[in-house]
């Protein structure tokens, strides 16, 4: 079985077209996706209804539960608390608990999936350092783990006696003695330096997780992110994905 793990769609619909047709180029059977569909994008409804169509397993992010007002916006910047206010008075009631019902973590025998961090999903801390990733991996209780959150893909694999880390878009065979803490990127709103839409694809039966990265129209989601009258910084981040 073939599983895209999709991750801070930000409510860019442009983006999560994209990502979800290759997907289906690629044969996935099942998704699954770690939080903030909407925040800064200019699309919360299309995109909450388009996953809510994928029948995935969803976690909550913090963008999810700011627009629902289960989280407050004190520790978010400006632009991410107005684009927050913004999305609230677009999403509808339906929407809303839908977002507001999402859980924090979710996890079967082989993956645990959260948005944040495994230590502890709602502190929504974030994984900067080597130490983080190594304190983090201790709380995976399995092999794999998988989050978003901080927008930057990364590939974090440890053993008794060894830890390394890679950024770069491909395929990564898991190995049964190693464990795995996979950030899978952005799809709507990429911090790593390169637009292109980011998600993985783990292969149940192989064992291999794959980065993939996919162009999508930025122009297009920029500029209704400008007539939406949000932050007009939040549109430019798009081109430069940072
Ligand atoms: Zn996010």
């Amino acid at each position: 079985m073939k599983l895209a793990i999709l991750s801070d769609i930000h409510a860019n619909l442009e983006a999560l077209t994209e990502v979800l047709a290759q997907a289906s180029r690629l044969g996935v059977d099942g998704y699954l996706v770690a939080g903030d569909i909407v925040g800064y994008g200019a699309d919360p409804v299309a995109c909450v209804e388009m996953v809510q169509d994928l029948n995935a397993a969803v976690v909550a992010g913090n963008h999810d539960w700011a627009a629902v007002g289960k989280l407050s916006v004190d520790t978010f910047n400006a632009a991410a608390a107005e684009a927050v206010r913004w999305t609230s008075w677009r999403l509808e009631a339906s929407h809303k608990a839908y977002l507001e019902g999402l859980p924090l973590s979710h996890r079967t025998d082989d993956l645990l999936m959260v948005h944040a961090t495994p230590t502890d999903p709602a502190s929504w801390d974030y994984l900067v350092s080597v130490s983080d990733l190594r304190e983090a991996a201790r709380h995976v209780g399995g092999r794999l783990c998988v989050v978003g959150h901080s927008h930057v893909p990364f590939v974090y694999r440890v053993t008794d006696n060894e830890e390394c880390v890679w950024q770069q878009p491909g395929d990564y065979p898991l190995e049964p003695e190693a464990t795995y803490l996979v950030n899978v990127g952005s799809v709507g709103q990429p911090r790593d330096g390169d637009p292109r839409a980011c998600f993985a694809v783990l292969d149940t039966d192989t064992q291999v997780l794959t980065l993939v990265r996919v162009p999508y129209p930025v122009e297009q989601a920029q500029e209704k992110i400008l007539k939406a009258g949000l932050p007009r910084f939040l549109a430019r981040r798009l081109a430069w994905g940072s």
